[in-house]
């Protein structure tokens, strides 16, 4: 059987998915052979897999599939993570295309098991479809920590179905977490508006900050676009240099699960053209930090990546760690 093409038949691939996915979580759509016990659950990056180990608590474990660095455009499932998936009782995704090349398992493994889209409730008007992104929406949604709330009801329903005798706890733990998260969305606003807003400018390796600009209140480029699979070009490289030089921009940003050549290479030709521009530091973008860190949480990655770009922006740079 020849491979799939990737691009047309992978959109009804997601198809399928959401369609799995939606069959799946139907009350009484399944039939009730869950097993009992802690609940195995599997998340595809570090942001879903923190958020959802806060709701699930001391009832089960969430493993997360991709660790530091690891690029969800690009993340292939290896032989062991196939394993973790098929022994799962849930399994956790963003959807939106992020996880682009792990579609046709994820409808294997709906067959059997639960299969979600943390973002599956977000409306469709609160989703950025990017012209460049070929007709697909936006899915870097953990930048708007609003929107990413709204992942909460569907991780925690999820829950619920295979657990309902621990309902209160899952619900309470939900709660807990969706106040925190309330409060961090208003200190990223604070934090913003202390950039003068003329300097309300990042550039980053891709463009992954689409939510986080319409959200807070900064304009944000990317060299390369919405997913890392099209490295950047020359064209967009210049592009971004002729910006950086025009704007009199003082910083950019690299991303931890990146490549840094790109940035350099703006880095270089901006400066060939006499304008002084430095990195201003890492971001945790599309990966978080390592586990046992701040950065290795999702209210400390966004903490991390707000405190760093508005440090350096405001050239208050190579300040101590903040607490937030
Ligand atoms: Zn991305």
């Amino acid at each position: 059987m020849s491979r799939i093409n990737p691009r047309l038949p992978f959109s009804l691939l997601l198809i399928a998915v959401i369609a799995a996915t939606t069959a799946c979580v139907d009350p009484g759509g399944r039939d009730t052979a869950a097993p009992a016990g802690p609940l195995r659950v599997v998340a595809t990056t570090g942001m879903i897999a923190d958020t959802a180990a806060r709701i699930v608590g001391e009832h089960g474990t969430v493993n997360g599939l991709m660790g530091p660095g690891v690029d969800p455009h690009l993340y292939k499932a290896s032989e062991s993570d196939v394993r973790l998936l098929s022994d799962a009782d849930l399994i956790l995704y963003n959807g939106l295309f992020l996880e682009g090349k792990i579609g046709d398992i994820l409808v294997k493994l709906a067959r059997s098991r639960p299969v979600v889209a943390v973002s599956e409730l977000i409306p469709e008007e609160m989703r950025r479809e990017p012209p460049e992104f070929q007709g697909h929406y936006d899915p870097h949604i953990w930048f708007d920590v609003s929107l990413w709330i709204q992942t909460l009801g569907p991780v925690t329903d999820a829950l619920v179905e295979l657990r309902p005798e621990h309902e209160a706890s899952f619900r309470s733990h939900a709660d807990q977490l969706r106040a925190e998260l309330e409060q961090l969305d208003s200190w990223v606003q604070g934090r913003i508006q202390e950039i003068p807003e003329e300097h309300r400018v990042m550039v980053t390796a891709h463009d992954a900050f689409g939510y986080f600009g319409e959200r807070y209140g900064i304009e944000v480029v990317g060299i390369q676009g919405i997913s890392t699979l099209a490295e950047a070009g020359l064209q967009d490289v210049q592009r971004v240099v002729d910006l950086v030089v025009e704007r009199g921009i003082s910083a950019l940003f690299v991303e931890s699960s990146v490549p840094r050549r790109t940035v350099e290479a703006v880095v270089a030709a901006a400066r060939e053209r006499g304008h002084e521009v430095m990195i201003g530091g890492e971001l945790f973008s599309d990966a978080m930090g390592a586990a046992g860190t701040e950065e290795g949480t999702y209210p400390g990655m966004v903490r991390h990546n707000v405190n760093t770009v508005v440090d350096a922006l405001t050239g208050n740079t190579g300040a101590p760690d903040h607490d937030s």
